[in-house]
């Protein structure tokens, strides 16, 4: 189904999201006073339960969602259904790497999964939720941290993030490159396997301009605006526009053919 206009979205949107990525702990609560600091709603895709994934989701405004790893493991209902039973109040769906397959549709469809966030169109202008052919709606994502790192020189200025152009604008951090202030991604790779260590991986935050400066100054700008989690977000679409096609019955039927002897 084509994409509709979002009328009833303010088209200047920016939601800030979060891939927690497996993160240990002292690097999630680092996250955690950074969230509070900014005192802005954030949709933080979870990927493990922990006393630090706890308290962040926790934060006031904070709306959980999930990150499964469908790369791992073959069985996408089992690693879907793992995370959902996990974290049940999650209507909202991107997986690690940005995974998709189509298979993936109706097995969102039976777990109530409201949307789906999973298309980075970087920088793009002008970008809108919409329905695709399952029902399922799409928040596509308009910036990334690591991608950041790749695409730019050296650039950690939030000018380069475009804000001010028309469109949904979700942004999506992870908390490692957050603590790490990275600046490339080899940054990352170095501080892997020390991660764990909080000493260590403190020694390994990159002085001057990086992620975490960057996330500074984009929350620092966007204090006081308007801004809603995709959860929100999501609901209003689908409040404002009906979706028209008969998938739904469609996959119930395929689902009661393949069940049957
Ligand atoms: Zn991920």
């Amino acid at each position: 189904m084509a994409s509709s206009p979002s009328s009833a979205v303010e088209s200047s949107t920016v939601c800030l999201t979060l891939d927690l990525d497996w993160a240990p702990d002292h690097v999630l609560d680092d996250t955690r006073l950074l969230l509070q600091q900014a005192g802005l709603p954030t949709t933080i895709f979870a990927t493990h339960q922990s006393p630090a994934v706890t308290a962040l989701l926790a934060l006031p405004g904070c709306e959980t969602g999930v990150h499964p790893n469908f790369l791992g493991d073959p069985d996408e209902d089992v690693v879907l259904t793992r995370l959902l039973t996990a974290f049940p109040t999650a209507v909202g769906v991107r997986s690690h790497e940005l995974y998709f397959d189509s298979r993936l549709l109706p097995l969102f469809q039976r777990k109530g999964v409201h949307y789906f966030s999973n298309d980075l169109m970087f920088l793009h202008a002008g970008i809108e939720l919409y329905y695709d052919w399952s029902g399922l709606v799409r928040l596509p994502l308009f910036w990334e941290d690591d991608v950041h790192c790749l695409y730019f020189d050296g650039r950690f200025d939030c000018a380069a993030l475009r804000l001010d152009q028309p469109g949904l604008k979700v942004l999506n951090f992870h908390p490692v490159h957050l603590f790490l202030n990275t600046r490339e991604i080899a940054d990352y790779r170095a501080a892997k396997p020390v991660l764990a260590d909080p000493v260590a991986a403190r020694k390994l935050r990159r002085e001057g301009p990086g992620i975490r400066t960057l996330f500074l100054d984009v929350v620092g700008r966007l204090r006081g605006a308007e801004m809603r989690t995709l959860g929100a977000l999501a609901e209003e679409f689908r409040a404002a526009h009906v979706f028209e096609g008969r998938t739904a019955e469609r996959f119930a039927q395929e689902a009661r053919k393949e069940r049957a002897p």
